[in-house]
């Protein structure tokens, strides 16, 4: 093996788990996957299609075939998380890919999803990459409970973690007492603290909170982020998140009632404002920063319309 890795960068949570920068929106450090080098190694996350070669070198440098791979677990089917699913599994011929059977359909038959991303994503939808479908018969359809022994006492325990989407799940690490938390717990980069991601078509505000709580009771030592990297403390990251999450969804919510329903362009040109002055214009290209504002506004928007509609709205 070298001893200068270029490709897979070693976590400070065990020896033998890597993060592999995908370099999401040109960003260092925005979006990456696992590897768990255990006896059978593990992917968590994929990154995008054009992340599959950076993804094959890491493995290579970590001294891990492609057919040795036994897992590649997706948290859910968004294509900075599965994107490059039907491509790694294509050079990873032996592995099988964990996805939530809600979840699953979408990596049999991508066409839908991948609209979908196009709508919710905008202008920033040719960094997206495209998606390949997978096979049935190379799934592993899972559900909340689900575990697979990775061996040296590794392992993966799915966790049904809706909320960011109904087919979020994540991953329990038992060895390292580590989470793969996906999109279930926001973005988090250590200078500008959490980043909120609250997409159309399905993001459900109580289910998050469900989710956090579910998540906290596993008591983890490390949270382990696809927006990005091993962090401990995750009892505090856990609070924090949840009140910047409670603090995104009544902003908008406040907002909503004072402008009316009909001013949505107003809602979107307000929020855009405000976020240009927080820490994130530093970190976003301007029109990176506008799709992700309309994004994560138009999922809590649809979100309290449905609940309106439901009749289960406090107002
Ligand atoms: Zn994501």
């Amino acid at each position: 093996m070298p001893t200068e890795l270029r490709y897979a960068e070693p976590t400070p949570a065990d020896p033998n788990l890597f993060v592999v920068d995908a370099e999401m929106l040109g960003m260092k450090g925005y979006g990456g996957l696992y590897i768990l080098r255990a006896p059978k190694p593990a992917l968590v996350e994929t990154g995008f299609s054009h992340t599959t070669p950076k993804v094959l070198k890491a493995l290579e440098e970590l001294g891990i075939a492609p057919d040795d791979v036994a897992y590649i677990a997706v948290t859910h089917v968004h294509m900075d998380h599965a994107g490059g699913a039907g491509f790694l599994a294509e050079r990873c011929p032996n592995a099988r890919v964990i996805c939530h059977r809600v979840g699953a359909p979408h990596l049999i038959n991508p066409e839908k999803l991948v609209r979908s991303v196009q709508r919710a994503v905008g202008p920033l939808f040719p960094y997206y990459g495209e998606m390949k479908p997978i096979p049935e018969e190379r799934l592993v359809i899972v559900q909340g409970g689900a575990r697979f022994e990775l061996g040296d006492g590794y392992a993966l325990e799915v966790i049904d973690a809706p909320g960011h989407a109904p087919h979020h799940a994540c991953f329990y690490e038992p060895q390292t007492r580590g989470l793969f938390t996906g999109d279930a717990v926001g973005i988090y980069r250590r200078e500008i603290g959490f980043i909120m991601t609250t997409p159309p078509p399905s993001f459900h505000f109580e289910e998050s909170l469900a989710t956090l709580n579910r998540l906290r009771e596993l008591k983890p030592e490390w949270l382990y982020f696809t927006h990005y990297g091993a962090h401990p403390e995750p009892s505090t990251l856990l609070d924090e998140y949840e009140r910047r999450l409670r603090a995104w969804v009544g902003r908008i919510e406040a907002k909503w009632h004072e402008l009316g329903d009909e001013n949505e362009e107003a809602l979107y040109t307000h929020f855009l404002e405000e976020e240009s002055q927080s820490p994130l214009a530093r970190l976003y290209e301007p029109h990176a920063l506008q799709a992700e504002v309309r994004m994560n506004v138009t999922g809590v928007l649809l979100y309290l319309r449905r609940r309106r509609e439901s009749g289960t709205d406090r107002n």
